[in-house]
């Protein structure tokens, strides 16, 4: 295929990226990052245009190569631009359009104009690091789940920084004449091959890390409760069960702390619905200040709580939820003016050898909750301590749990 067939197909896989990437911006949920990667495909579609026209003697005009190579530019800086967005950083565009100005009036001196080698060795350095920024951006920025997503996109910048090190190498060395095969036909037709490999890859790579974030936006919110942000009852299914069999496996201890907001039912008739959410969020709130950084809380029911503590010992599991009861209880939440003093019961159980899944020990830590709130209220219960190991004990509902 010869260099101009190439470009005008480099020309169509830049307007097909640019209207998939609008068509996914409006299917999708409106993420921004689409429509920089929309205008970094239109900018690659103009610049192969007034490639092909001009490989074509249609334009002759000495700023051509000019508009052509600040477009391309343009394009490269719309992947990274996106990418940013994508990241939550400033796209950055204002900074760029400096750059662009800068490259265009380059463009109007003689020395630039005079050959191919002064005009790809200011651009090749330029388009390289816009290659090698994103691809470490995308590489630095993410974490174990997200990169996946990412490396298709990575190896496409790097392979695009590689082929523009290899052609302006080539273009250096040989001082601008590169021998027979390798002549003037050799730089088109790889540069406008590249191209179309950039392209048509790099919408699916785009793509891709847009479908990725919505399914871990997706995964997030299943896993979370909508009113506090911590995590819910599916979560703990997922998180217990693994703990339940890494601490089976290692030994290590497993406690199950579970409360329930005392007479709860009493704050929403006297405050109103709205108080009692405020409550719940409140109750949350303190108790991530009594727990470990890696014990993690779950709501389980209206203003029911389940606290998973792996590798804690016993002595200091009774310290947290003692401290967890107090705090609660010397905290009252003050809402619309109004002091909505607070008290919770609390259970705790801790993994026994004939348990066989998880859900044995909440069951037990339920057990123990139950006794508190039979005996006061406002009490932490151990089971195996107040309450009694016995095989079943009913597991008589917490008051409207
Ligand atoms: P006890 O001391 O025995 O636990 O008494 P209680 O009144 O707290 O009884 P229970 O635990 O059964 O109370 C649950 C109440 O929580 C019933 C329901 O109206 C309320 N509730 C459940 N979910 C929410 C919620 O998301 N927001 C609010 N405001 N109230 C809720
Ligand atoms: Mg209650
Ligand atoms: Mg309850």
């Amino acid at each position: 295929m010869d260099a101009f067939t190439l470009v005008v197909a480099a020309a169509l896989a830049s307007t097909i990226m640019a209207g998939s990437m609008v068509l996914l911006y409006l299917a999708s949920s409106r993420q921004v990052c689409l429509l920089d990667w929309t205008l970094a495909g239109a900018f690659f579609a103009a610049s192969n245009i007034i490639a092909a026209v001009s490989m074509h003697g249609g334009i002759a005009h000495p700023l051509v190569p000019g508009l052509g190579n600040t477009l391309h530019l343009a394009g490269q800086f719309g992947m990274l631009a996106g990418v940013r967005r994508h990241l939550r950083l400033k796209a950055g565009w204002g900074a760029f359009a400096v750059l662009a100005a800068l490259v265009l009036a380059a463009h109007t001196l003689t020395f630039i104009q005079a050959s191919v080698l002064h005009r790809m060795t200011l651009m090749g350095p330029l388009i390289t690091a816009i290659n090698l920024g994103t691809a470490w951006l995308l590489w630095h920025r993410s974490d174990g789940a997200g990169r996946v997503a990412y490396v298709p996109l990575i190896v496409l910048e790097l392979l695009s920084a590689l082929q523009m090190a290899v052609r302006n190498g080539l273009v250096i060395f040989y001082d601008g004449q590169l021998p027979g095969g390798l002549g003037g036909q050799f730089l088109q037709t790889s540069g406008a091959l590249s191209m179309l490999v950039f392209l048509s890859f790099g919408a699916m790579s785009c793509a891709l890390i847009v479908a990725q974030q919505q399914t871990l936006a997706l995964r997030r919110a299943s896993l979370t409760d909508a009113l506090t942000g911590w995590l819910n009852r599916r979560a703990l299914h997922d998180i217990a069960t693994r703990e339940f069999r890494r601490c089976r496996r290692t030994g290590a201890p497993v406690h199950f702390i579970t409360f329930d907001v005392d007479h709860f039912k009493a704050i929403n008739d006297r405050h109103g619905h709205g108080v009692g959410d405020a409550a719940i969020c409140h109750i949350t709130t303190l108790s991530a200040g009594v727990l470990r950084g890696y014990d993690a809380l779950f709501r389980i029911g209206g203003e029911e709580f389940a606290v998973l503590l792996a590798g804690a010992a016993p002595d200091a599991v009774r310290g947290i939820a003692e401290r967890l009861r107090e705090l609660v209880a010397h905290a009252p939440l003050v809402a619309d003016g109004h002091v909505v003093p607070m008290t919770i019961s609390v259970g705790v159980a801790a993994l026994a050898s004939s348990d066989q899944k998880w859900e044995d020990i909440l069951r037990r830590a339920d057990e123990a909750l139950y006794h508190a709130k039979q005996h006061g209220r406002n009490r932490v219960s151990v089971h195996g301590r107040d309450v009694p190991e016995r095989g079943q004990v009913l597991r008589l509902q917490v008051v409207g749990a």
